[in-house]
């Protein structure tokens, strides 16, 4: 499904005012016109172009999945519910500190600081949740940076609009840091590299994050500053099913919220979103439901296996067998949320429909709906 011929104009009246924005930052940043902006992104200015890159890169507008697996596995998109993948494992940090600050086992930040070590990256593209709790895009060109960027912020975050921003004669190597929507626009970003921005061979590597939905920021950091006092919380997590609950970490103790409450900020386009596990990433990294303080990881490309191979023999990270329920069931997350989303794609009347169609083969299409 060709995007030619679409612009900024059609990314607003397509995509942004029809609610379907996950704030990726794909669009913003590159030019004069497209910015974040308290957790919107915003048009400053008519744009004219008939062609701009803004859409073609958007999560929402349509890809061709054989064409975007292609690029990164040299495969086409394949049917299993986690995507293309070499090994699965458990996996934590070793080291106490990233433990202490990361969301689960520290599998994300001691991979970026292992990259940075040995000189793999030079900088990373991450997320960064200042004193007021809202997520920040954030470049982090040290193992310290990265270490101030651990922890999972759920609201969504504009973090390619760090990329975007970069001068164009950046040389640095880079690692990106994202949900399932950041990297599948990453991934269409290298499949079109973009004009006047930094090269996209410089990303050395994408780390992905295992997600099922992300909040909005602006109403959901409104809901949150009714009850808590912000700058003293110290992490959010969402503990596994059957808990309900989101929880907040203070110094006097831990708050917990009811996941219904908190469900009401998800951002609409999350129930159009067909991945949950990142599935263009190199590596992908999330919890391991019941096993607390450790990370699934799920390797997939040459590169991605070979960081993870650096990192074992550093001694820095712990691998473990992921258990056989363990991976049962998240396979089983992961086609809830595939099955879900593309009922949801598929009521979807007029041309939103063409907008959000998935590029699946109609074998996967039929296995889903089944
Ligand atoms: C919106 C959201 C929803 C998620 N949903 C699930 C889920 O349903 N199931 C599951 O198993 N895991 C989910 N995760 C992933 C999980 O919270 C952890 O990020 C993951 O397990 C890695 O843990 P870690 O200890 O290795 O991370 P850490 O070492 O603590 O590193 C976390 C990294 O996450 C990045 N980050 C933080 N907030 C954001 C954000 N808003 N957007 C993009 N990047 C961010 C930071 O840059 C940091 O580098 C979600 C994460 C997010 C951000």
């Amino acid at each position: 499904m060709a995007n030619e011929m679409k612009g900024c104009k059609e990314l607003i009246s397509e995509v942004i005012e029809k609610d379907l924005c996950c704030l990726c930052g794909a669009c913003a940043g590159s030019c004069p016109y497209l910015t974040s902006y308290k957790g919107r992104i915003v048009q400053m200015d008519n744009c004219t172009l008939s062609d701009g890159q803004c859409y073609q890169y958007c999560p929402r507008t349509p890809v061709d999945m054989d064409a975007a697996s292609l690029h990164v596995f040299g495969v086409p998109y394949s049917e299993d519910e986690m995507g293309t993948f070499k090994d699965v494992f458990m996996a934590r940090a070793r080291d106490s500190v990233i433990k202490g600050k990361a969301q689960y086992g520290g599998t994300v930040t001691t991979l970026l600081s292992v990259a940075m070590e040995e000189g793999l990256i030079d900088s990373a593209i991450l997320t960064r949740t200042a004193d007021d709790k809202i997520p920040r895009p954030f470049v982090a060109r040290n193992v310290s940076e990265v270490l101030q960027a651990a922890g999972s912020n759920y609201m969504a975050c504009s973090v390619l609009e760090a990329y975007n921003r970069l001068p164009e004669d950046n040389s640095d190597k880079l690692a990106i840091v994202g949900v399932p929507c950041q990297v599948l626009a990453a991934v269409k970003m290298k499949m079109e590299p973009p004009r006047h921005r930094c090269s996209t061979d410089n990303i050395a590597f994408v780390i992905g994050l295992f997600c099922t939905w992300a909040l909005s920021p602006p109403g959901f950091h409104d809901f949150l500053k009714t009850s808590l006092n912000l700058p003293s919380v110290i992490k959010f997590d969402i503990p596994p099913p059957p808990a309900n609950r989101f929880d907040v970490y203070t110094p006097s103790g831990q708050v917990s919220l009811s996941l219904d409450q908190v469900r009401e900020y998800i951002m609409p386009t999350c129930a159009y979103c067909l991945d949950m596990t990142a599935e263009f990433a190199d590596v992908s990294v999330g919890s391991v439901e019941g096993v607390e303080g450790w990370n699934t990881l799920i390797v997939r490309t040459d590169e991605g296996a070979r960081l993870v191979e650096k990192a074992k023999a550093k001694g820095v990270l712990e691998i473990d067998a992921l258990p056989a329920d363990k991976l049962a069931h998240l396979k089983e997350a992961s086609l809830i949320k595939k099955k879900r989303a593309l009922k949801k794609i598929i009521n979807t009347t007029g041309d939103d429909k063409n907008l959000l169609y998935a590029g699946l083969s109609p074998s996967l299409s039929e296995k889903l709906l089944s």
